[in-house]
C-alpha cells in the first residue's frame, strides 16, 4: 500500500531522530517540540491519526521558544508511546497481519496510561475528554466502532469507555473482540443509557469491569479513573514481579527478550543473557532451614542488583535461578561481567542461626544470533553452558558453544580399587559388559591398592565418578584413602561405595561419617552390585542438574 511506504518513512525518521538523541546527554526543549509539531502534522495526513494526537497532546506540554534542557531519562519517559507506537507499527507493517497473540501488550504496558472513549455522541464524548484531560489524564476518542478498534490495536489503552449503541459495530462485539486479545488486561467499562438488567449481565459476562449508566456524573468520573488506573498498575507489577525477591518474573522476561529480539533483527542490536544458579543451595535450607534460604535468595538478589550494570536487568528465572539480561552486550563482555558478580557474591557473607557462611554460583551465557533469537532457544543454549559450569565442579562461568550441543553426553567413570585380583577381574569384566544407557558413556578402571590410585591422576573434569573402595587394604586402608578423595571431591561429582569385609557396624558409621555414599558387605552378588551401581550414576546425574 502507498500509505504504508510513507508510513515506513515516518517511523525510520522517528527512529533516527530518537537514535541521535540517545547520544547526546541532553535534549533541548524545542527540539523536541519541533519534531512533535512536524509529527502531528505528518502523522495525521498518511493514517496515523492515533499518533498525531499522541504528538498533540504531548506539544501542549511544551513550549515553542522555551531554551531549557531535557535529561535523557526525562524525554525517552515522555516520548514512550511514541516509541511503542512506532515500533508497533513497523512490526505489523512488516509483518502484515498482525498475530492476536503476538501484540505488544504487556510489555512496559505499566507505562501506557491512555483512556480510550468510544462513544458516537460526539458531545458527550468531548465532554469526558475534557474532563480527565483538565486533570492530566490522555483521553483518545473514536466515534464509531471500527475506529474504536483500531485504536484499541494501535494504542494499547489502559481503559476503554465504551457505548453500546454504536453506528457501525455494536459495542457488546468490541467486548467480544477485546477478549480474544491474549494477555490483554484492558478494562473496559461499559457507558450507556440502557443499563437494563439484561444489558449489564450480558457486558459482565462479556468481560467487561463496569457498567456505568449515562448521564453520569464528572466528579465521580475522576476518582473512577484513578482508582482503576491505580488498581490496573498494581495488577500489571504484581503479574510482572516475583513475591519474595520483588525482581521480575519469568513471564515477564519472556515478553522483555522478545522485545530485545525484535530490535536484534531490526537494528542488529545484540545481547547477551546470563543463568545463574546458586550452588548447593539445598544444602542452605537443609543445615539453617527454608527461612534462611529465603533470606539468602533476597541477598543474591539485592546484591547483584546494587552491583549489576544499570542497563541490565534480572529476573527470577525460578527457585534459585536467575537470569542476568544484557543489552547491547557481546558473549565475552558477559563474560567479565558475570566473572565481576561472582566475585562480589563470593565475598558476601550470609547469615544463618549466629553462623556466617559464603555462597558461590555458577552460570552459563549465550549471545543472541540469527539462529537462537527465540527466547526459548537462547535460554536452552545458557542452559547448557550451566550445565557445563555445574558438571566442572561450580563456581564458575562458562560461555555457550556449539560444542556444548554435541558433547552433552555424560562421561561416568567406574574404579574399583582392591587388592584382591579377583574381585577386580570380577567388577572389569561385568561392567565393561554393561549396556549404558544413550546419554552416557561409561569407562571402567581398577587399581591393586589406594596408593597407586592416588597417584595416578584419576580425577578428570566433566566426569563423574563411582569408587567401590576396599576397606582392607596393604600400604593404606580404605578409611584412609576416603579421607584422602573427600578432601578435594564431593558427592555431587565422585560416589564412594565402601567394600567391606566386616559387617561391623562401628567400622560402616565411621565411613559414613568421613563421607562414605555406600557401602557393600563381601561376599557381594556382583548383580546387586551393579544395580546399586546404576542407582549411584542416576543420582549423580540427576545432581548435576
Ligand atoms: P546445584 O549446585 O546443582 O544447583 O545444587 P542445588 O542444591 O542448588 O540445586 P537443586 O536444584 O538440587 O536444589 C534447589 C533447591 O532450591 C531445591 C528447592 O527446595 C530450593 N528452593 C527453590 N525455591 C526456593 C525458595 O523460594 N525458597 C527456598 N528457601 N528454597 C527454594
Ligand atoms: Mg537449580
Ligand atoms: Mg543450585
Amino acid at each position: 500500500m502507498l500509505n504504508d511506504k510513507y508510513k515506513i518513512m515516518m517511523c525510520d525518521r522517528i527512529t533516527e531522530t530518537i537514535q541521535n538523541w540517545e547520544q547526546q546527554n541532553t535534549v533541548e526543549e524545542q527540539e523536541i517540540y519541533t519534531f512533535l509539531h512536524n509529527l502531528k502534522g505528518t502523522a495525521g495526513s498518511i493514517g496515523m491519526e492515533g499518533l498525531s494526537e499522541i504528538a498533540a497532546t504531548k506539544l501542549e506540554q511544551l513550549e515553542e521558544k522555551s531554551s531549557k534542557r531535557w535529561e535523557k531519562e526525562n524525554w525517552k519517559a515522555f516520548l514512550f508511546q511514541i516509541e511503542e507506537t512506532v515500533s508497533f507499527f513497523e512490526k505489523n507493517v512488516k509483518r502484515g497481519q498482525t498475530e492476536e497473540n503476538d501484540l505488544p501488550f504487556i510489555k512496559r504496558s505499566k507505562q501506557n496510561n491512555f483512556i480510550l472513549v468510544i462513544d458516537d455522541d460526539i458531545v458527550f464524548a468531548s465532554y469526558i475528554k475534557n474532563i480527565l484531560e483538565s486533570k492530566g489524564f490522555m483521553v483518545i476518542v473514536a466515534h464509531n466502532g471500527k475506529r474504536g478498534l483500531e485504536l484499541i490495536y494501535e494504542l494499547n489503552p489502559a481503559l476503554v469507555f465504551l457505548d453500546i449503541k454504536l453506528p457501525d459495530i455494536n459495542g457488546f462485539s468490541i467486548l467480544e473482540n477485546i477478549n480474544k486479545i491474549k494477555s490483554n488486561h484492558m478494562f473496559v467499562t461499559i457507558m450507556s443509557v440502557d443499563d437494563s438488567k439484561g444489558n449489564r449481565a450480558k457486558a459482565y459476562d462479556l468481560g467487561a469491569l463496569d457498567f456505568i449508566k449515562k448521564p453520569l456524573d464528572a466528579d465521580i468520573l475522576i476518582s473512577y479513573v484513578r482508582n482503576r488506573l491505580v488498581f490496573k498498575q498494581a495488577l500489571e507489577l504484581s503479574i510482572m514481579t516475583d513475591e519474595l525477591t520483588q525482581l521480575y518474573n519469568r513471564k515477564y522476561m519472556n515478553t522483555q527478550l522478545e522485545f530485545l529480539m525484535e530490535q536484534f533483527e531490526k537494528r542488529g542490536e545484540q545481547f547477551s543473557i546470563a543463568i545463574a544458579d546458586i550452588d548447593f543451595f539445598k544444602n542452605i535450607n537443609d543445615t539453617y532451614g527454608h527461612i534462611v534460604g529465603d533470606e539468602v535468595l533476597k541477598g543474591f538478589s539485592n546484591l547483584i542488583m546494587s552491583a549489576k550494570r544499570e542497563e541490565d536487568i534480572l529476573f527470577r528465572f525460578g527457585g534459585e535461578e536467575f537470569v542476568l539480561v544484557m543489552p547491547n552486550t557481546s558473549k565475552n563482555t558477559a563474560f567479565s561481567i558475570m566473572e565481576r558478580l561472582r566475585t562480589i557474591v563470593g565475598k558476601q557473607p550470609f547469615k544463618g542461626n549466629e553462623q556466617s557462611f559464603n555462597i558461590t554460583f555458577s552460570s552459563g551465557i549465550a549471545e543472541i544470533n540469527h539462529q537462537n533469537k527465540h527466547p526459548k532457544a537462547l535460554i536452552e543454549q545458557a542452559d547448557q553452558a550451566l550445565y557445563k559450569a555445574k558438571t566442572s565442579g561450580r563456581n564458575q562461568t562458562v560461555l555457550f558453544t556449539k560444542e556444548e550441543q554435541i558433547s552433552k553426553k555424560q562421561k561416568l567413570k567406574l574404579i574399583v580399587i582392591d587388592d584382591v585380583a579377583i574381585i577386580r577381574n570380577l567388577v572389569t569384566n561385568y561392567f565393561n559388559k554393561l549396556h549404558v544407557p544413550e546419554e552416557f558413556t561409561m569407562e571402567v578402571a581398577a587399581f591393586e591398592n589406594g596408593v597407586k590410585f592416588l597417584e595416578s591422576n584419576w580425577y578428570e573434569k566433566n566426569t563423574k565418578y563411582i569408587i567401590l573402595l576396599d576397606g582392607m587394604m596393604p600400604q593404606m586402608d580404605g578409611m584412609n584413602v576416603l579421607k584422602k578423595i573427600r578432601k578435594e571431591y564431593s558427592s555431587n561429582d565422585v560416589i564412594v561405595s565402601m567394600l567391606t569385609g566386616r559387617n561391623d557396624e562401628e567400622y560402616v558409621l565411621e565411613a559414613l561419617a568421613n563421607g562414605a555414599d555406600d557401602f557393600i558387605v563381601k561376599p557381594f552378588n556382583i548383580a546387586d552390585v551393579t544395580n546399586r551401581m546404576l542407582q549411584l550414576a542416576n543420582q549423580l546425574f540427576l545432581k548435576a542438574r
